[in-house]
């Protein structure tokens, strides 16, 4: 499809720079990344570091590459990292732990993308040669694949609690910590604060056009940029880029909030049509998952047919789809997307 739809629920991805961001963007001052001199960098650095109340930050130019960096540096081959079966690292990093970080991947079951720091016990290997070496909790806040969910503060402290007590690093996904943030009114160093690296990042509902920002202690930082050199993910003039993270963390954060209210909104209009499965009460973000086995129609077809009305959203398999509500869309188009999808259920 050449065509941009005229309301794209398929991800908050889907954001483009504001006139006023792409204004802070070309007033950038900017200056050698790889140096440690580009100085709207070593800004966003600073307030990321300071939000998540770490040492110090990373900035990189995805998501996927802090998750990666993160194994990297916390790992080495041949090790093994415990996560949620529904996690990104497993599902849409290429296969990026295995081929850059040799590590193995231990699965964990759990409602919502989330797992108990009773089943992290029992994941974690007993020590010998005959086993790979347990050596990370790796989770997501909010979860993807997950539906969006938040994790309370006390559930992260246990589980953190048990990986440090076995030696084990722990590791935040946070790609919409911002979201779980302001859903939560947890501040986001309370949320990270047993967590040993915590990224976030700048190309999800805050609207910048590229980068994550990786955070952790000093030693963590250090370890990291060598890694980030090896992977290629060292800048030059990149305050160009990081100008535009420093603009959504001042200007895009308290508005997640009218994005989780038009999700909400959006589960509401769709809940009564028949045929549609949701519960709107598992909202909890910005997104929105339902079923549409009951129309008789499969979920790609259901997003080919929501198209021809302008329309995005994203089959997950079969019968799952994902609407995900973020800046450039507001509360109308919402009320819109809902009635196409009644239309394409054949009611109305
Ligand atoms: C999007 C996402 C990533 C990867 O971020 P990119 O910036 O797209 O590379 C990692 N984890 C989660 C949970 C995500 O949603």
């Amino acid at each position: 499809m050449s065509e941009r739809p005229r309301i794209d629920l398929y991800s908050d991805t889907q954001t483009r720079p504001s006139r006023a961001m792409r204004d802070a963007m070309a007033n950038a001052e900017v200056g050698d990344e790889q140096r440690n001199e580009d100085p709207t960098v070593r800004t966003l650095c600073a307030m990321v570091a300071e939000l998540l109340g770490k040492d110090a930050a990373l900035f990189l130019p995805s998501g996927t590459m802090c998750n990666e960096i993160a194994y990297r540096t916390h790992t080495q081959p041949g090790d093994e990292i415990i996560l949620h079966e529904t996690s990104h690292a497993l599902h849409f990093e290429g296969g990026g732990p295995a081929a850059l970080s040799g590590v193995m991947l231990r699965t964990l079951p759990g409602e919502r993308g989330m797992f108990t720091a009773g089943q992290v016990r029992g994941a974690i290997r007993d020590h010998g040669p005959h086993f790979q070496r347990s050596r990370l909790v790796s989770v997501e806040n909010t979860t993807n694949l997950g539906g969006g969910a938040v994790w309370s503060v006390d559930d992260l402290d246990e589980i953190a609690g048990v990986a440090h007590e076995h030696g084990l690093s722990t590791h935040m996904d946070g790609a919409r910590l911002m979201n779980a943030v302001v859903a939560s009114g947890v501040p986001a160093s309370a949320f990270a604060r047993d967590w040993d690296s915590v990224w976030i990042d700048m190309s999800k509902g805050l609207g910048a056009p590229v980068g994550g920002v990786l955070a952790g202690s000093h030693a963590f930082i250090a370890e990291a940029l060598r890694h980030k050199h090896q992977f290629g993910g060292a800048m030059r003039q990149a305050g160009i880029i990081a100008a535009a993270g420093v603009y959504a963390l001042k200007h895009n954060v308290e508005r997640l909030a009218e994005d989780h209210d038009n999700a909400r909104r959006f589960a509401r209009l769709i809940a009564p049509i028949d045929g549609i499965g949701i519960d709107p009460d598992a909202v909890e973000t910005n997104m929105i998952y339902f079923d549409v086995a009951g129309t008789g129609l499969t979920a790609p077809q259901v997003s080919e047919r929501l198209l021809e009305h302008g329309v995005r959203i994203g089959p997950m398999d079969e019968h799952q789809m994902r609407a995900v509500t973020h800046l450039d869309v507001d509360s109308r188009s919402v009320e819109d997307a809902a009635r196409a999808l009644r239309t394409v259920a054949g009611q109305g």
